[in-house]
């Protein structure tokens, strides 16, 4: 018999690249400039996440299980225009419905931190410990209670895969946040944190690559752009290779990737993309991010203006004339 947050976790909790996710934007939006991620046998076994940001009072380390206790959003008026990842409270009851989590964390007004562990979401655990600021949540033996959704589970390799690819998207979508992936205690993937997209996106795709591409840097009326497009002679025969962010979020728009193919179409031989890294931000009143709960799809105000603008933005390192 399955509980309200089993049945959540079905949603929630996929996959092992899916908790990352979930547990990487708690991270994000506790104002972590570092994160490191750990998993051992692609995540199946155990999957760490360690981060300096602002941490949990105890109330709240308590609480953080439970299900809608969000500490990020009060008003429903508030869902327009919100800046943090996470605001519906489901991930970490989800989480910890199909799992034994281990929670360390310390806020940054405390002098002492706690450390509780929960298993197929009721307390086993609680006690003081000495920590630094931030938080550390170790997530063991997913699905361990619902053997029948372990049962879709792929190969440790798939599921690492799919934890790099997240990863590597995260570091092009914040560029100031260090972040650091170990598979089995080794380093495989490290991004500087220095707020610079051109080094991000040199972890992401290596140097040579990104040497050789432009810079976008356009403030507009209604929106401001930075980022990376690739010379006409540097395409790609797959859109692949585009990422789009809008407000820090990792996004798919039709109206950007065709804005970008547009500046390109007289440049480029047809079925060829090119590469990009944009980061797009706008007025957050003027951005749906409820069209898909998964909120990659956006839903964008003012589309007319936008896409002259990001025409206008993307043409100028090109030296392409605008209309
Ligand atoms: P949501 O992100 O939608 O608020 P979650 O279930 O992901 O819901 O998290 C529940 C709550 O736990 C958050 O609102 C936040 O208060 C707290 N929390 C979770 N992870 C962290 C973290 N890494 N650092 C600080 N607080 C956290
Ligand atoms: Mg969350």
């Amino acid at each position: 018999e399955f509980t309200a947050n089993q049945i959540a976790a079905g949603e929630v909790v996929e996959r092992p690249v899916s908790v990352v996710k979930e547990l990487v934007e708690n991270s994000l939006d506790a104002g972590a400039t570092k994160i490191v991620i750990e998993l051992l046998q692609g995540g199946l076994s155990c999957i760490k996440v360690v981060d300096n940001g602002c941490g949990m009072t105890p109330e709240d380390a308590h609480l953080c299980f439970q299900r809608h206790a969000t500490s990020k959003i009060n008003q429903s008026a508030d869902l327009n225009s919100i800046y943090t990842l996470g605001f519906r409270g489901e991930a970490l009851p989800s989480i910890a419905s199909v799992t034994r989590v281990a929670l360390t964390t310390r806020h940054h007004e405390q002098l002492e931190g706690i450390q509780i562990s929960v298993e197929a979401g009721k307390l086993k655990e609680a006690s003081t410990i000495g920590c630094p600021v931030g938080t550390t949540i170790e997530v063991q033996d997913l699905f361990f209670n619902t053997p029948a959704r372990r049962k879709y589970l792929k190969t440790q390799a798939a599921e690492t895969g799919q934890v790099s690819d997240l990863l590597s998207r995260m570091a092009l979508a914040r560029p100031d946040v260090k972040f650091e992936l170990r598979l089995s205690g080794k380093t495989v993937f490290h991004s500087p944190g220095n707020d610079s997209i051109k080094d991000a996106a040199a972890c992401v795709f290596g140097y040579e690559n990104v040497k050789s591409m432009l810079e976008v840097d356009y403030k507009g009326e209604y929106l401001t752009v930075r980022g990376l497009i690739s010379k006409p002679l540097l395409t790609r025969a797959s859109r692949q290779y585009q990422s789009f962010f809008i407000n820090k979020r990792y996004v798919k728009s039709g109206l950007v990737a065709s804005v970008l193919q547009q500046v390109y179409q007289t440049q480029i031989p047809s079925g060829r993309f090119p590469i990009a890294v944009l980061h797009i931000d706008l007025d957050p009143t003027q951005v749906d991010v409820n069209v898909h709960p998964t909120k990659m799809e956006v839903r964008l105000a003012r589309e007319k203006e936008l896409a002259e603008e990001l025409q206008r933005a993307l043409s100028e390192p090109l030296s392409l004339p605008t209309a």
